[in-house]
């Protein structure tokens, strides 16, 4: 594996009294795609919060390129090149889907390192040239998704943090928006995929990692990982299946 872009040593996130993540050690190489999965409350959007910098955790338990980041301020993180998807999108609604992308052009804190550009984002979704004037609220679910990922890759990430993307859509585009996966590694950016279709989320992924009540319970190269094995990490030994 090439250097280590981020990971996190022994993450421990809370939520006032409730603690959420117990230990985490995660990690992730430039280009690299890694899947998340893990049943509800496992522990999966916390930590790509905690990564994010918008939970408080301690300055060393989270490092970007080595240099300890945990706790700093979400704009920093995107600064640094980290930025996020996240679960229901948090769109302009009222906006175009030109509109929406281009604040995040407006407001890019970074250099153009990636060469994401609002033409590459229409490449890669050409559904959202046709609706480039359209207001985002008119859009179907999936191309809201494509708009939310487009935003993102505006930021010029280095490691992009995808919060279950294919949550309520139809197979088909689910398969359309997975199908950008590889382009999007392809320019160097990092993916974590925080997914429930583990199928899915094993064919998509180079490396995976199973969450189970606020721990890592399994990780490895996806294509090595055998049913049973994410059966038994994502279940807990005794409820794995047969
Ligand atoms: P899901 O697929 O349901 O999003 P997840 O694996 O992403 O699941 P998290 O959302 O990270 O899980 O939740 C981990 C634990 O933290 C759960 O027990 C959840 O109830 C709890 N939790 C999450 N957000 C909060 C919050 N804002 N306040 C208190 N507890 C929370």
């Amino acid at each position: 594996m090439s250097a280590v872009l981020l990971s996190t040593h022994g993450l421990v996130a809370r939520y006032g009294d409730f603690q959420a993540l117990y230990g985490v050690d995660f990690e992730i190489a430039a280009g690299e795609v890694v899947a998340l999965i893990g049943a509800n409350g496992a522990g999966k959007s916390t930590l790509l919060k905690s990564i994010m910098g918008l939970l408080r955790v301690a300055p060393d338990m989270v490092r970007l390129d080595g240099r300890p980041v945990g706790g700093a301020k979400p704009h920093k993180m995107v600064a640094d090149g980290v930025a996020i998807v996240p679960e229901g999108r948090r769109l302009f609604t009222g906006m175009s889907v030109e509109d929406n992308l281009r604040v995040a052009i407006d407001h890019a804190a970074r250099p153009r390192e990636q060469g994401w550009t609002l033409e590459r984002v229409f490449g890669l979704f050409p559904m959202l040239r046709e609706k480039r004037a359209t207001p985002v609220q008119s859009l179907s679910g999936g191309q809201q998704q494509m708009v939310a990922i487009g935003r993102a890759l505006l930021n010029q990430p280095r490691l992009l943090l995808c919060d279950e993307i294919s949550l309520g859509l139809a197979p088909k585009v689910v398969r359309e928006i997975y199908q950008s996966i590889p382009s999007i590694s392809q320019t160097g950016t990092a993916i974590v995929l925080v997914e429930q279709d583990v199928g899915l989320a094993q064919s998509a992924s180079d490396r995976l990692y199973c969450m189970l009540e606020g721990r890592i319970t399994l990780t490895g190269r996806s294509s090595d990982i055998s049913r049973d094995a994410i059966g038994e990490a994502y279940f807990g030994a005794s409820h794995a299946v047969a």
